[in-house]
C-alpha cells in the first residue's frame, strides 16, 4: 500500500509530513497519537519497538498455552449470533486435535461472516483462555486467510502504544511509514562510516524496526542514531554560538578601579579566580560579544570575579546589570557591590518586584539617562519598560534558574554591544559540558579559597536522632545556626509539607521560638521572610525541604543535618552541604540514614566524606546513578537527548565533538539542516533569540 510516489525533492519532506497523510489515520487517531507525541512521520520512525510478540509458531489445539498469545490454524465450523443484548457472538472452530471458541463482543454479523467463512481454514492469533472447560480467544488480535499467513505468523515488533491504538492498527500505519521511507543520501561519508565501524542511516533505521537492534543501546544501528543525535545537538549550539559572537565595539579600560579593589581585599584571589577574571577581561576588550559561563563550586568565589569585571566595564563607560534568581540573593549581591565599590564613584541601585512604584520610576528614568552604572536585581530587570542608555554588560547568577529565553531577553536590551556572563554552581560532568554549554566559552574555577574550612561530613542512623538534641543545644548556645533538611517528596507539595511540618513541630518543642520552617507551598515573599529571620539570626534552626537557595551566604550557619540522605543524589547532597561553611567557623554536615542502606548509598556516603570537589562528585554521581536517573539534571534542562546517554555513549560524544570541530567552523548548512530538523533541534533553540 503506497502512500506517495515521491519526487526527488519531496523525499526529505516525507519525514515531516503529518501522520494524517497516512492512509487510515483520521482525526481520532491523530489525537490519540498526539498523546504519545507522535505528530509527524518522523515521530513514527523514531518510535522504536521495545520488544516483540512471538506469533511465529502455529500451535495445535491440544497444545495451547493458557494465558499466552497463541497462533492457530483452524477450520471454521459454526457462528452463533445470539439475539440477546450483552451476550457475545461465538465462532466455533476446530483442528484435528480439538475445538476452540472465538468470542466477540460488539462485532457486526456481516464482518464476522466475512472473516470467518464456514468450512474454510483461517489463521487466528490472540490470547488463549480456558473457560467452562473450553478453550477461548476473546477479540483475537489477528484473523486472516491461509494465503495471508506470513503477515501474522512471525515475530511482530511491539511498540509503546497509547489508548485507542492496538498492535494491528499501529502496525498498518507504521509499516506504511517504514516501508515507504525514502532512501536518503547519507550526511556521513562512506569512509567515515567505515572507519568508525558505523552503519549507514537508511540501514540503521530499517534495522531498528526490523531486528533486535532497538533493544540494545550499543547495537550498530542504535549507536548510529545516537551519533546523529549528538551531532545535531552540537551543530545547533555551534550555530547558536556564531550568532551570539557577533562583532561589537571593543571596550577599553586600564583596570584602574579593579586593581585598587583587588589590592584592598582582605584576601588573595585564588589562581582560578585570577584566570577567570583575565579571560573575562580579554573577552570584554575584544571586538566579539562575550558569551561566557563561570563554572565554580559553591563557595569558589564567583561573585567577586564578576564584580571586578563589572568595575572594568564601568570604567569603559558602559552600564552593567547584575541579576540574581531570588530577592535575597540579589540583595546580597547588592550589599556586596556597595561594600566592594565603596571607594569608587559608581552609581549603584537595586531593583526588584518589591521596589515601590515611586522609587522604581526614578530608577527607570536614571537608567534611561545613563545616571546609573550598575543595577542589581531580580528578573524584574527583564521587563520591557526598562531601558538603558548604554548597557554593555549583563551578569546572571545561578543561570540554570533562568530559561534560555529569559537570558536572551536581557542580552537583547544591550543591543550588539552587550557582553554576557553567566555563573553557575551546578557542576556538570565533563561529557555533558559540550552538549549543554557548547555555545558558550567556559571558565572553570576548580579550587576554593584557602581560608575556606573543610566541612566535616558525618553519617548517622536515624534511630539515633535523640543523640542530636544535646549537640544542637550546645550549638545554639554558642550562637551557631543550623539547617535541617527534610526529604522532598516528589510531586506532592502536601506530603512534602506535612513531613517538614511534623519535623518542625518536634524541633520547635525542644527549642521553642528558635525554629523556622520553609517548604514548597510558601509564596516567594513568605519564604523570603523566614530566610531573612534566619539571616539576621532571629532564629537558630531552619527546617526546610530542599527549597533553600543555593547561592545565599549564611556566614553564621555551620551545621547542616540532612534527613533521609539516601533520597538525594550525590550532586544534590554536595549542593546542600555547600550551604554551610561560608563563614570562618568549622562546619559540619550530618547525613541521617534509615537502616539497611544499599551498596550504592554506602558508596555515596564514602565519596562525600572523602571529597569536597563538586566536579569530581558530579562525575561520580553520573557513574553511580546513570544518566537516566539524574533527576536534578533533568530539572535543569540538561536532559536534552532522546537516544544518547552521556554515560553509555561517552565514546560517541567524544567522536562527535571531534567530528564537529573538524568540520572547520564551516558546517555545511544544507547538509545538516535535515539532521537538525529530524531531531527537533531547529525548533528547540531559536537562534534569533540572541
Ligand atoms: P560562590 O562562588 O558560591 O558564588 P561567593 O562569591 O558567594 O561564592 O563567595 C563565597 C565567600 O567567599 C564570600 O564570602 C567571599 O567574600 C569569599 N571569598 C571569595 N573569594 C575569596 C578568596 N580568594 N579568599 C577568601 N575568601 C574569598
Ligand atoms: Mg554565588
Amino acid at each position: 500500500c503506497i502512500i506517495y510516489k515521491l519526487m526527488k525533492a519531496e523525499k526529505k519532506q516525507f519525514f515531516f509530513n503529518n501522520i494524517n497523510e497516512i492512509k487510515g489515520v483520521g482525526k481520532k487517531l491523530t489525537s490519540y497519537f498526539k498523546n504519545k507525541r507522535i505528530e509527524k512521520i518522523k515521530d513514527i520512525i523514531f518510535n522504536f519497538p521495545y520488544s516483540d510478540t512471538d506469533r511465529s509458531k502455529i500451535s495445535k489445539l491440544d497444545n495451547l498455552e493458557i494465558g499466552k498469545i497463541n497462533t492457530i490454524k483452524v477450520l471454521v465450523k459454526k457462528i452463533y449470533f445470539p439475539r440477546i443484548r450483552n451476550l457475545p457472538n461465538r465462532v466455533i472452530c476446530e483442528d484435528d486435535t480439538g475445538k476452540i471458541e472465538i468470542i466477540y463482543f460488539n462485532s457486526r454479523e456481516g464482518y464476522l461472516r466475512k472473516i470467518f467463512p464456514i468450512n474454510k481454514y483461517v489463521i487466528i492469533s490472540g490470547k488463549v483462555n480456558f473457560y467452562n472447560k473450553k478453550y477461548q480467544i476473546t477479540n483475537p488480535d489477528y484473523v486472516t486467510t491461509i494465503e495471508n499467513k506470513d503477515y501474522v505468523v512471525k515475530n511482530i515488533p511491539k511498540y509503546n502504544l497509547t489508548k485507542g491504538i492496538n498492535e494491528k492498527k499501529y502496525r498498518i500505519i507504521c509499516e506504511q511509514a517504514i516501508n515507504n521511507l525514502p532512501k536518503i543520501r547519507d550526511w556521513l561519508s562512506d569512509q567515515f562510516i567505515k572507519s568508525n565501524r558505523m552503519i549507514g542511516w537508511n540501514e540503521a533505521i530499517s534495522r531498528l524496526h526490523n531486528s533486535d537492534d532497538s533493544k540494545n543501546n550499543q547495537s550498530h544501528s542504535f549507536r548510529r542514531l545516537v551519533f546523529d543525535e549528538i551531532c545535531a545537538n552540537f551543530i545547533t549550539l555551534s550555530k547558536n554560538r556564531k550568532r551570539i559572537k557577533r562583532k561589537k565595539i571593543a571596550k577599553s579600560f586600564k583596570k584602574i578601579n579593579s586593581s585598587r579593589i583587588i589590592k584592598n581585599l582582605p584576601f588573595e584571589l585564588t589562581n582560578g579566580q585570577k584566570n577567570a577574571l583575565e579571560e573575562i577581561n580579554n573577552d570584554i576588550k575584544s571586538n566579539e560579544r562575550m558569551f561566557r559561563i563561570i563554572q565554580g563550586d559553591v563557595g569558589s568565589g564567583k561573585t567577586i570575579v564578576s564584580l571586578l569585571s563589572i568595575a572594568n566595564v564601568i570604567e569603559a563607560k558602559y552600564q552593567c546589570a547584575l541579576m540574581g534568581p531570588t530577592e535575597i540573593l540579589a540583595q546580597q549581591h547588592y550589599n556586596l557591590a556597595l561594600k566592594i565599590f565603596k571607594g569608587t564613584n559608581f552609581k549603584i541601585e537595586f531593583l526588584s518586584g518589591k521596589t515601590d512604584t515611586s522609587k522604581r520610576k526614578i530608577i527607570l528614568d536614571r537608567l534611561k539617562n545613563g545616571d546609573i552604572d550598575l543595577i542589581v536585581g531580580t528578573h524584574a530587570l527583564f521587563q520591557k519598560k526598562i531601558l538603558f542608555k548604554k548597557l554593555g554588560y549583563v551578569v546572571i547568577d545561578e543561570q540554570h534558574k533562568f530559561g534560555v529565553k529569559q537570558r536572551s531577553e536581557l542580552a537583547k536590551k544591550g543591543g550588539d554591544n552587550c557582553d554576557v556572563l553567566l555563573m553557575s554552581a551546578t557542576p556538570i560532568p565533563r561529557t555533558m559540558m559540550m552538549s549543554l554549554y557548547g555555545d558558550m566559552d567556559i571558565s572553570k574555577i576548580t579550587e576554593k579559597p584557602l581560608t575556606r574550612k573543610k566541612i566535616l561530613t558525618l553519617s548517622k542512623p536515624e534511630k539515633k536522632i535523640d543523640e542530636l538534641w544535646v549537640y544542637l543545644e550546645k550549638q545554639i548556645n554558642i550562637k551557631n545556626q543550623i539547617f535541617w533538611v527534610c526529604p522532598l517528596i516528589e510531586e506532592s507539595k502536601i506530603l512534602d509539607f506535612s513531613s517538614a511540618k511534623k519535623k518542625f513541630d518536634l524541633i520547635n518543642k525542644k527549642f521553642p521560638n528558635k525554629v523556622g520552617l520553609i517548604h514548597g507551598s510558601l509564596s516567594k515573599d513568605e519564604k523570603d521572610d523566614v530566610l531573612k529571620k534566619f539571616l539576621n539570626n532571629k532564629i537558630s534552626i531552619l527546617v526546610s525541604t530542599t527549597v533553600i537557595e543555593v547561592g545565599i551566604d549564611f556566614p553564621n550557619a555551620n551545621l547542616i543535618i540532612i534527613e533521609n540522605a539516601n533520597k538525594f543524589g550525590l550532586a544534590q547532597l554536595h549542593q546542600l552541604r555547600g550551604r554551610v561553611g561560608r563563614g570562618n567557623k568549622e562546619s559540619t554536615c550530618i547525613l541521617l540514614f534509615k537502616e539497611g542502606l544499599s551498596k550504592n548509598s554506602i558508596q555515596r556516603i564514602k565519596i562525600l566524606k572523602k571529597s569536597d570537589d563538586g566536579f569530581y562528585i558530579a562525575e561520580e554521581d553520573l557513574k553511580l546513578r546513570g544518566f537516566g536517573d539524574l533527576l536534578g539534571y533533568q530539572q535543569s534542562g540538561i536532559k536534552t537527548f532522546r537516544f544518547a546517554d552521556p554515560l553509555l555513549h561517552q565514546d560517541l560524544f567524544k567522536l562527535a565533538e571531534h567530528f564537529i570541530l573538524n568540520q572547520n567552523e564551516n558546517i555545511n548548512e544544507k547538509k545538516f539542516d535535515f539532521l537538525l530538523k529530524l531531531f527537533d533541534k531547529a525548533e528547540i533553540i531559536n537562534v534569533n533569540d540572541f
